[in-house]
């Protein structure tokens, strides 16, 4: 039985799909106005392993996400100037430049810390047609108003507007939206919000479109709803998101998807924590962006970033700092170092295999337990049984995991290891200083490092993980 935590119930729920057998996932996308930061990372790692758990346990997935490249003010309640215009004005480029850069950017790292690619990805500005067939929808059925050029959904309309909340939490809530400081008059209540912007409000917005309600551009809300409902139709499994989403964003998207649709929309709601550096939570206003290319480039593999977070469990805050990250960077290459060991030899013993992958299987269904599923890991390398067995244990855990333990293993064991420790140490000080000269462009005592190696027996080769060597 797979269970996770649901924020809507606020319980570790059992999972049942609308239709046997399928789920129908829906994830926010990344805001493409700046880099996404590790911990935006982390979130979209849990849903990468939230996706193949699911499939692990047996289900097809269909899995959808936007990409805002429009609407999204710099608060999150519809105040401030539209992100994609501040950062097109920051680096003296047009909105659509910046959204191309920053989506590859963000794919780039997506990709490198092993996650799956979702089935469809959609930018909000290719469906401005459904966004405006929702907003007169909402309309026509008495849930939304316009005042000074804007249409607002009117939550007064609604029986229960914070529906994840408790009741202590709504309280905090309403105190929270009232002290808001940039008011809008134009709302009838503080927590209605924008479905769609006229020119009214910013004279200087890049991308406009024609709607019933003048020259304009979408809320950052109603994308999402669209965009779930094109690909995924009128009923979804599960809404994924940051913490940070739950209020006003996901609370939001319920208030329009359930008034258009007239029923209920989302069952499971699976929100992962934050990321937080030794001086709090970690955001894009403060000082540089600690990327995973940024990690990459200080010479740390991506992969082990993504064993660092599976280490803690999505739901509470992890702690990010070089020390820690270190500390997986040793556990991790042991595990590869294990695996490089193993030979495959002998036949795969099904059962052993079989009692293995239940076992895994078990952690990651029980609300993504997936220090456990690590832990499992060790034991399936202790376990008495051949080295095929094992291999092929770590091959089908890998399947949920993706730390390509295999691939690492077979690239370590190509290096070449069968050297003693002191001059292991002189290769491992070589490469250091090489790879000092290349980032001071000192190519020439680049070179001359790799030739002295290569004088001693020792070939060094730049692959995608890293610098590897063998003994030539
Ligand atoms: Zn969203």
């Amino acid at each position: 039985m797979f269970k996770f935590y649901n924020t809507l119930s606020r319980t570790v729920e059992e999972f049942h799909p609308n239709e046997e057998g399928k789920v129908s996932m829906y994830t926010c996308g990344p805001t493409v106005y700046h880099f996404a930061h590790i911990g935006n990372i982390r979130t979209y790692i849990m849903q990468d392993v939230l996706l193949k758990s699911l499939e692990y346990a047996g289900y097809d997935v269909k899995r959808v996400m936007n990409i805002t490249d429009v609407g999204h003010l710099a608060s999150d309640a519809d105040t401030g100037e539209d992100k994609m215009v501040a950062g097109a004005k920051r680096e003296h480029k047009t909105v659509m430049e910046i959204a191309k850069f920053y989506t590859d950017a963000f794919f780039k790292d997506f990709d490198a810390v092993g996650n799956k690619r979702p089935d469809v990805v959609e930018p909000a500005t290719n469906c401005i047609p459904e966004f405006i067939h929702m907003v007169e929808t909402l309309l026509e059925k008495g849930y939304a108003y316009l005042a000074g050029g804007n249409v607002y959904f009117d939550t007064s309309k609604l029986e229960d507007y914070y529906v994840f909340s408790s009741s202590v939490e709504k309280e905090a809530l309403e105190v929270g939206v009232r002290d808001d400081v940039e008011e809008d008059t134009n709302k009838k209540n503080k927590t209605d919000f924008v479905l769609w912007f006229t020119k009214s409000k910013f004279e200087d917005q890049a991308l406009k479109w024609d709607s019933p309600w003048g020259v304009g551009y979408p809320g950052w809300h109603i994308e999402c709803s669209c965009i779930s409902m094109k690909h995924l139709g009128e009923y979804i499994d599960i809404h994924c998101g940051g913490v940070d989403n739950i209020f006003p964003h996901h609370t939001n998207e319920i208030a329009q998807s359930e008034a258009y649709l007239g029923h209920k929309w989302c069952n499971y709601w699976f929100h992962s924590n934050h990321l937080n550096d030794q001086s709090g939570k970690m955001s894009k206003s403060k000082g540089a962006i600690l990327t995973v290319s940024v990690l990459q480039e200080k010479g740390y593999d991506p992969l082990v970033y993504r064993f660092f977070c599976l280490q803690s469990h999505y739901r509470k805050p992890l702690v990010f700092s070089y020390e820690n990250l270190d500390n997986a960077v040793v556990a991790y290459n042991k595990i590869v170092k294990r695996v490089s060991e193993l030979k495959a030899e002998g036949t795969v013993d099904e059962s052993v295999k079989t009692e293995f992958e239940n076992k895994f299987r078990e952690a990651v269904s029980n609300d993504l337990n997936t220090s456990m599923a690590v832990t499992i890991l060790y034991d399936a390398l202790k376990a008495d049984t051949n080295d095929a067995t094992k291999l092929a244990i770590i091959e089908s855990f890998d399947r949920v995991l993706s730390l390509d333990l295999i691939g690492h293993a077979k690239a370590l064991s190509e290096a070449g290891t069968s050297v003693d420790s002191e001059f292991e140490a002189f290769i491992n000080d070589a490469i250091a200083r090489r790879a000092e000269a290349k980032k001071a462009k000192d190519f020439a005592t680049a070179d001359a490092i790799r030739d002295e190696l290569l004088a001693k027996g020792v070939e060094i080769k730049d692959t995608r993980e890293g610098v590897v060597w063998k003994l030539v």
